[in-house]
């Protein structure tokens, strides 16, 4: 029951309402990985004798003398300036520019190859603290960064242990809750790894596993992934987790809401307990702390906001509260007005897969370029949907919020629309 025809334009009603369905059994929806029940089940529990493995050098930290120079008010100072709270002990300063993060040369000439003005206010933050070795937890709001706060770090990590040999997995492990995702923290990697010839694998479901499994075989030192495929190689012994000094939980909190805990718990638990474990999430519920008590070690953590998702300041926010009758004719009469400057696009987000099929259906059906993107859609689909949806040629789009996390901040004309 799996979305495999690929006829864009009229297979929207079909493929739903079936017996097993591709819900995920009352996991809140997204947990579709365990469909099996035993996902991960064959995954030998380790015992971990950290006498006898090998050392590994996780603090890479040298404080810039001019952020040394810094006294305690003026810190003080930048943080509430930035809205950043830290907790813990003993936390490194922020820095206040590229220049003082310390990074190697290689590194520091890719930053500011793109062009970017200053570091964000999480970078600022949560470079040195994730540099310095310790495990940490990062919360700042989508779009602020977070991508590159652990990658730099990632890549300085990796140059400073040995070489993978054959058979070896990766080092740096990203589990991220989306396949969109784990492709943009790919290519994230691969631009600030490529002058030390880092390789990155991405792991996720929906594609067909041999081209992946290939490039587990020839070696990578970082895998982003999705949890569910991950385990799936791993219980297939494609990869294995023995290298992995360096963990990365991405979008933690949105993880938990797909139902991946029990994924993100195995995965985990085969990884040496030594290894530098961070945490990076939009906002921060109680599960996720539950996660940071059980699986980081003496963390610290910045904050940087409000914890409640704040709205932004910069768009115009129009909430109509309407019946469920009504939505559609409002939703109709809304697009025939934003629709009419030629360069507007309109993503539309729906609560559920199933909404979101049915509501370009109901588009389409009324003659409006609209496509669906969501989990449920083979990955050749989604990035197709993604292209038209980019270049103008769809350009409505219907998501759930999930599928539009990963693809945020490319829409200069968005109009964001809840149904
Ligand atoms: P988050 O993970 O916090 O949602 P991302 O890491 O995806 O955010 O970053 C959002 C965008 O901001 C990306 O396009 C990224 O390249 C860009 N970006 C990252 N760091 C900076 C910076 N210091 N200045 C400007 N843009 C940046
Ligand atoms: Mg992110």
């Amino acid at each position: 029951m799996s979305y495999n025809n690929n006829s864009y334009g009229g297979g929207y009603g079909g493929g739903y309402g079936g017996g097993q369905g591709g819900y995920g059994g009352g996991q809140g929806g997204y947990g579709q990985q365990d469909r099996m029940g035993n996902l991960g089940d064959n995954l030998v529990a380790q015992t971990w004798d950290l006498e006898k493995m090998p050392k590994f050098e996780k603090n890479f930290y040298n404080e810039h003398p001019d952020v040394t120079a810094r006294d305690e008010a003026e810190v003080a100072e930048f943080r509430t300036k930035h809205e950043m709270k830290i907790e813990g002990h003993d936390i490194p300063k922020p820095i206040t520019s590229f220049d003082e993060a310390g990074f190697p040369d290689y590194v520091l000439k890719e930053v500011k190859a793109q062009g970017f003005p200053s570091p964000t206010a999480i970078q600022c933050q949560g470079w040195p603290m994730a540099s310095s070795g310790r495990d940490m937890v990062g919360i700042a709001s989508t779009g602020s960064g977070k991508t590159l706060s652990y990658c730099l770090p990632a890549i300085v990590h990796i140059n400073a242990q040995p070489l993978l040999t054959h058979g070896d997995g990766p080092i740096v492990l990203v589990l991220a809750p989306t396949r969109e995702l784990a492709v943009q923290i790919q290519s994230e990697c691969s631009k600030f790894g490529a002058s030390s010839r880092i390789r990155n694998t991405c792991v996720y479901g929906g594609v067909p596993k041999s081209q992946q499994v290939r490039d587990l075989a020839r070696g990578s030192e970082i895998c982003i992934a999705t949890p569910g495929r991950l385990i799936d190689m791993l219980e297939s012994g494609k990869t294995n987790l023995r290298r992995v000094t360096y963990l990365v939980l991405d979008e933690a909190d949105r993880m938990l809401d797909m139902g991946f805990e029990p994924q993100i718990r195995k995965i985990v638990d085969q990884i040496r307990p030594d290894r530098q474990t961070l945490m990076w999430s939009a906002t921060w519920p109680k599960e996720v702390q539950r996660l940071t008590q059980d699986y980081l070690n003496d963390p610290i953590q910045v904050t940087v906001g409000s914890l409640e998702l704040s709205a932004s300041h910069t768009i115009k926010q129009i909430v109509e509260v309407t019946s469920d009758f009504e939505k559609r004719d409002k939703l109709i009469k809304y697009l025939e007005e934003a629709m009419q400057e030629k360069e507007n696009k309109v993503l539309i987000f729906a609560s559920t897969k199933r909404t979101c099929d049915e509501v370009t259906k109901y588009l389409r059906d009324d003659g409006w370029p609209a496509l669906a993107i969501h989990g449920d859609k083979q990955q050749q689909e989604r990035d197709w949907v993604l292209r038209e949806f980019r270049s103008g040629k769809s350009p409505i789009m219907v998501a759930t919020d999930v599928a539009a996390r990963g693809i945020g901040m490319c829409f200069p004309f968005m109009t964001p629309l809840l149904t």
